[in-house]
């Protein structure tokens, strides 16, 4: 590895190492970037990993709020304002228990990437809390919400920094951080994407995340003359990301066999067609339950208390779709011995360190998040420019733009992995891409 990477690598790990899953996603990135970072010494005399690899800065707030007992209810908010160097800051918040500074700057970290990646001018940021919006009624959401964004609102701006949803965090909780939002500012600005059709939401910005992967998987599999048409897939979790991947790849011909939870995965041989997909749909955003009820209500298929898909079954394809470290190098093993081609990963993170190196030492075609699911945040970018111009475009013209960037991002990073001698490795091919626009601005802009 360069020196300098290896220098700044350490110090990282020996820094933060309370920080497992910000240390990792840093690793990944500055592992994969050598060779950049050998032929351009410019990043090292401008310190730009030193600099890159803090945060502009974070907020960390308290969110009190009332529960439907009549108790108070203490959470921990956050907001990480990564990098702001090629445009304002842009990510998802993150609503479950787990949350925590590490796992917000990992995220934040990727995100810098996956933004410059899109081609669209929108640095890194992400946040959230450690609130569990599971077994709470809308009413208690609406106050932990409204709690949230009466301190958020004084960070964020339609120029400034523009939160979107992610785990916990859908179409409702947007609704209520919105409302709140507007009536302590007294402004309609465009301060989150996510945001309901009726008021400045965009068409295909639910299905653009599902829908960018799968159109990515499609990109990688054409260098390799394969297409969906018959493929078994794998995807995990049943979110809005797993939900429209299972959508886009059964459109695309291929026969997606599981979907999961927290709780546990199902695995049906039929395939999830139109009327499964319907069933999840209901049954995860509306009636709010759990994947074991896919198995009571389709009786052919299986469920697996505490499993992932992984090793239970053969793929083709798969598509983790639920959140990080789901895909451990167990799994990988048993993924390559049953044949798995390609894995092209929906969630941020979602397979280790050992086990994408071991899926790529297999040949397999290997895509990072931050490439494959970087089409939410894309269409984010486009809900900001429909809001910015008041008007919509048709779900047509969102799909058409979506498609092309997803294009564009497979390329962008294959040519990157390309010119640096490795044309199907991915990960290197969109760090590199990703990394090179954000250091470069970052030198224009000065110190
Ligand atoms: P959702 O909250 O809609 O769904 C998350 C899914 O993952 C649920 O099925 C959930 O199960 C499951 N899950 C969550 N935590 C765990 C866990 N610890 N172990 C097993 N399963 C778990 O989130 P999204 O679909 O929006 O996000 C999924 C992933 O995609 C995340 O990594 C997110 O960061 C990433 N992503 C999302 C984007 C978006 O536009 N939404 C954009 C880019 C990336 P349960 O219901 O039991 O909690």
């Amino acid at each position: 590895m360069n020196q300098y990477a290896q220098n700044v690598l350490s110090d990282i790990q020996a820094r933060y190492n309370n920080e497992p899953e910000f240390v990792q996603s840093v690793t990944e990135v500055v592992g994969s970037i050598s060779k950049l970072l050998d032929a351009t010494p410019k990043y090292e005399k401008n310190k730009i990993l030193e600099r890159i690899v803090i945060p502009e800065r974070t907020i960390t707030f308290q969110v009190p709020w009332i529960d439907d007992k009549g108790e108070f209810q203490i959470n921990t908010g956050y907001r990480i304002q990564f990098n702001s160097a090629i445009g304002p800051y842009k990510g998802g918040l993150r609503f479950h228990p787990s949350v925590n500074l590490s796992i917000l700057k990992f995220l934040g970290f990727e995100q810098i990437f996956k933004n410059s990646l899109t081609t669209l001018p929108m640095g890194g940021g992400k946040g959230g809390a450690d609130f569990n919006p599971k077994g709470k009624s809308d009413r208690e959401v609406m106050a932990f919400c409204q709690s949230f964004m009466r301190e958020l609102y004084r960070h964020i701006g339609a120029s400034t920094d523009v939160p979107a949803g992610d785990i916990g965090v859908g179409a409702r909780e947007i609704g209520f951080l919105f409302g709140q939002y507007k009536k302590i500012v007294n402004s309609y600005d465009s301060v989150l994407t996510g945001k309901g059709l009726n008021w400045g939401g965009s068409l295909v910005r639910p299905e653009a995340t599902g829908y960018g992967c799968v159109y990515f998987a499609f990109e990688m599999l054409a260098t390799r003359n394969q297409d969906l048409e018959n493929k078994r897939i794998m995807v995990s979790g049943s979110g809005n990301v797993a939900q429209f991947a299972i959508v886009k790849a059964t459109h695309l011909g291929g026969k997606v066999i599981s979907c999961s939870d927290s709780n546990g995965c199902i695995i049906d041989e039929d395939g999830i067609d139109a009327e499964k997909q319907a069933f999840i749909r209901e049954l995860k955003n509306v009636k709010r339950g759990r994947i074991r009820e896919y198995a009571e209500r389709f009786p052919r298929a299986k469920y697996y208390e505490g499993k992932r898909p992984w090793q239970i079954t053969s793929c083709d394809v798969a598509l983790p779709c639920a959140t990080q470290n789901e895909l451990d190098l167990d799994d990988a093993k048993a993924l390559v011995a049953n044949g798995c081609i390609c894995v092209c990963e929906g969630a941020n993170m979602p397979t280790t360190l050992e086990a994408t190196q071991y899926i790529q030492s297999n040949k397999l075609l290997f895509s990072p998040g931050k490439a494959s699911n970087a089409g939410g945040v894309a269409t984010s970018g486009l809900e900001m420019s429909q809001n910015a111009m008041r008007l919509s475009w048709d779900a047509g013209e969102v799909d058409n733009r979506l498609h092309n960037i997803m294009i564009n991002i497979h390329n962008a990073a294959r040519n990157a992995a390309a010119e640096f001698g490795e044309p199907d490795n991915y990960v290197m091919g969109a760090n590199i891409a990703g990394f090179r626009k954000v250091a470069d601005a970052m030198i224009d802009l000065g110190i």
